[in-house]
């Protein structure tokens, strides 16, 4: 499954996770055909593989993100906003930024400062970026994920890019209601995806998905 949706530009590539089913809204086709990977992933951005990005961050694989936005899709409504930790090369945040506009937002939080300004000089390099980021439809912070982004809060949808070592009241606090966050969740050295949604009444409902292999979401290296 990994791999069998590469292609050659990144229309193809997003052709074959839609034939593939590894995406099945027309909302995330769109949105993931008007960011090209080749600004954000350094070498082979159409393969469907995860890519290094330095700082021993990578560039999920393509069917990830794609997997996150279709389970993230009903709170991704134009005018949402949305906070995106471990932001990365900042693919997933454009890709974000596609679906919440016209009059969302979208906040990248990455601890490696570095990485803040990769993902935001990646942004730069199409004209929809450059709009995005002059706006203020997009940004990029530096600070601890596991925190979540207080000063942006509540959000619609939370993604996070890095395995958590436990589940993080504080972003669960800084959902809206309704409102959900996906977030791999690391227990005995394997993985899972979590989905966990804030009922309007503030209730909270967890769900363990699939397995997965993400870096951690860790404390800044040091220096
Ligand atoms: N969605 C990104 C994933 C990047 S890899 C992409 O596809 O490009 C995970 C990212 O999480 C790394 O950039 C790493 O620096 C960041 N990270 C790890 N721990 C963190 C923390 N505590 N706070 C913020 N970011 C963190």
């Amino acid at each position: 499954m990994a791999w069998r949706s590469s292609g050659a530009t990144n229309s193809a590539l997003i052709q074959n996770l839609a034939d593939n089913g590894l995406i099945t809204s027309d909302r995330v086709k769109t949105a993931m055909m008007n960011v090209d990977r080749a600004h954000y992933a350094p070498s082979r951005p159409y393969e469907d593989s995860p890519q290094p990005i330095g700082h021993r961050a990578t560039i999920s694989a393509p069917h990830m993100h794609a997997s996150a936005c279709e389970h993230l899709l009903p709170y991704l409504q134009p005018g949402n906003r949305v906070l995106d930790i471990g932001s990365g090369s900042g693919y997933l945040t454009a890709v974000f930024a596609e679906l919440v506009k016209p009059g969302g937002s979208v906040v990248g939080v990455d601890h490696i400062q570095p990485l803040v300004d990769l993902a935001s000089a990646n942004m730069q390099k199409s004209a929809a970026g450059r709009e995005m980021l002059a706006s203020g439809q997009v940004k990029f912070v530096k600070a601890d994920g596991r925190l979540g982004w207080k000063e942006g809060a509540p959000y619609d949808a939370i993604h996070v890019g890095a395995a958590a070592a436990e589940h993080h009241q504080t972003l669960v606090d800084q959902l809206k209601a309704p409102g959900r966050l996906f977030v791999p969740v690391e227990e005995r050295w394997e993985q899972y995806i979590w989905v966990v949604d804030k009922k309007e009444d503030g209730s909270v409902e967890r769900k363990k998905l699939f397995g997965v292999m993400y870096v951690p979401l860790t404390d800044a290296p040091a220096g």
